[in-house]
């Protein structure tokens, strides 16, 4: 599907000693998140999870899904099965991958081949060895066997009618020792019938330079199609499938998140972008790219792997303003800090707000929930975070608290309890054993509650939970997910400061707050009291979301209004 721009000669030969190809109109991309992802040290998946994950990159648009190999493990080979039945691919062609015939048998005897045609797909993927070294010292066997067994290989999946991706292991390596072997084996390849040939750097050192400069030989060298895939062990993963495809790669491998074994695969969630955004590449459907961002959360979150807040383009990170100056230049031109808009990729501007912030960063935070701070609440807030954050308090990361600070500026305090006490007792005993018992006032009436936890945060959360939760039916939808303790000022032992992090949901998002006390329990107890308060405030808020959406619609329109009015006031 390589249809080229017009504009195809434009970067030229200059500095190069050869002719480069046109940069190609559309490419195909080949996620192999399932195979080589999962080699990834601490990912595992269930066949459902697989299922999961193709579902995820069908729908962002991905050419082909690599599903594992089916002859090496028996997950992999019932993913295949219930994949037949289960997997309603719309975009996306599944394919199998697999090794070209062992030595001296023959393909058709060939149980990896067997497994292939097996596995019911209508294309299959098989890793070659196209180094010297590897058929001499790994294989040990002799070139021209190595070369056949390429040949047979592709023949016999071509007999069974099957579409065949050829990937050539250690391609880059092997083609800068021997390149006459090399393109003895490619050659092996196109004329049995492989539709692709894809050149792979197997160890991941190869830099973009010598990948533009071979690439563009072996384009030159081939009618068929010429993919690539890259490992990170360089840091150039994303940059050499760049540099492969200004040369004329259209096929590009690579994983969501850049997830492999080592330092990983080359990340689609970057290249994809970079391609589509800044060469103009047709690499998924146009509008589709927005996706992005929402899918690889979702892949990660299936993977269970914490994203990467630092990602490019789809991190939380990746468009986050923090110092002042930024945020004011922000304002005026939304180029001016931000490589690309962030929704063409599904992703958002955020203001990070912390002492660093300047006055503009807070207004716009206050805009983004909504709320009414004038110029001198704003600035009662500054002080009040500068204050806070040299205490230890670090708002960055604790949105929920922030904005519960920024509620109680405009002289809302929340109503939902009162707290008249708390207090711990923690026994060492033969069960490990700790008591909280918590009294609030809920309206006029006083709740007493006591509950033990396999610790003080877990006991205190219980009581609470028990002394309030026939009030807020909310309540039982939230729940704590990480609880995180970091000692500050380290040098004075155990009698430092403590800062703690809960990260609380009701299914739906995620909030962060924050405690910090010289007392590791008066810490928490902040954390979990803001915790609790938000999550009311949240659940009290969708239900008056539901009884009017059109409301809400219309509060969020005035509220961007507001936002520009404020840009342009800022001038
Ligand atoms: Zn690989």
């Amino acid at each position: 599907m390589s249809n080229s721009h017009e504009s195809g000669h434009l970067h030229g030969a200059g500095a190069h000693d050869f002719e480069l190809p046109p940069i190609p109109g559309a490419i195909d991309i080949f996620d192999t998140t399932l195979r080589d992802g999962s080699q990834q040290e601490g990912l595992s998946l269930t066949v459902d999870d697989k299922l999961r994950v193709a579902e995820q990159l069908d729908h962002l648009g991905v050419a082909f899904v690599e599903g594992g190999w089916p002859g090496a493990n028996p997950k992999d080979a019932e993913f295949f099965a219930r994949a037949r039945s289960e997997l309603h691919l719309s975009t996306a062609t599944l394919v199998a991958f697999g090794s070209t015939r062992r030595a001296g048998v023959r393909a058709e005897d060939d149980e990896v081949l067997r497994h292939l045609v097996e596995a019911g797909t209508d294309a299959v993927c098989i890793v070659a060895k196209a180094s010297e070294a590897h058929v001499v010292d790994a294989l040990r066997t002799t070139l021209d066997e190595a070369i056949a067994m390429a040949r047979d290989s592709v023949s016999f999946l071509r007999q069974n009618g099957l579409r065949v991706f050829f990937d050539a292991e250690h391609f880059f390596d092997g083609f800068q020792a021997n390149p006459d072997f090399t393109r003895r084996v490619l050659d092996a390849a196109v004329t049995a019938g492989a539709e692709t040939l894809v050149l792979c750097d197997t160890n991941g050192g190869t830099l973009p330079h010598d990948v533009e400069r071979i690439v563009a030989q072996i384009v030159a060298d081939n009618d068929c199609q010429v993919g690539v895939h890259f490992h990170n062990d360089s840091g150039c993963a994303v940059a050499n499938s760049i540099a492969a495809v200004r040369v004329g790669a259209t096929h590009v491998q690579g994983c969501v998140n850049g997830y492999g074994e080592r330092a990983g695969n080359a990340d689609l969630s970057a290249t994809i972008p970079s391609l589509t955004l800044k060469l103009n590449v047709r690499t998924i459907p146009p509008d589709r790219l927005e996706r992005i961002t929402p899918v690889s959360h979702h892949i990660a979150e299936l993977v269970n792997i914490a994203p990467n807040p630092q990602q490019p383009y789809v991190g939380s990170a990746a468009f986050a303003h923090k110092a002042g100056l930024h945020t004011s230049a922000i304002a005026r031109r939304s180029d001016a800090y931000e490589h690309v808009a962030p929704d063409s990729v599904g992703n958002g501007t955020r203001f990070v707000v912390s002492e660093m912030a300047g006055r503009s960063t807070l207004a716009f935070k206050a805009k983004e929930l909504g709320l009414e701070l004038d110029s001198k609440a704003v600035g009662e807030v500054l002080d009040t975070l500068k204050v806070l954050e040299h205490k230890g308090y670090h708002f960055e990361v604790a949105d929920a608290s922030l904005e519960l600070l920024l509620r109680r500026a405009t002289g809302w305090e929340q109503d939902f309890f009162e707290v008249e006490s708390y207090r711990v007792i923690s026994d060492h005993n033969n069960r490990d054993n700790t008591e909280a018992t918590v009294k609030v006032l809920v309206g006029d009436s006083r709740q007493v509650a006591t509950a033990e936890g396999n610790g003080p945060v877990n006991a205190l959360d219980s009581a609470l939970r028990e002394a309030v939760g026939e009030h807020f039916s909310g309540l039982s939808g939230i729940h704590l997910t990480d609880y995180r303790v970091r000692v500050l000022d380290t040098g004075r032992g155990t009698g430092a400061v403590t800062r703690v992090l809960i990260d609380s949901t009701d299914g739906d998002v995620v909030w962060t707050t924050i405690g910090v006390s010289e007392n590791i329990i008066e810490a928490s107890w902040q954390a979990l009291f803001d915790s609790i308060v938000y999550g009311l405030l949240r659940s009290e808020h969708q239900v008056a979301k539901t009884a009017s959406t059109e409301e809400q619609e219309e509060q969020e329109a005035m509220a961007g209004e507001a936002l520009r009015r404020t840009a342009r006031e800022e001038k």
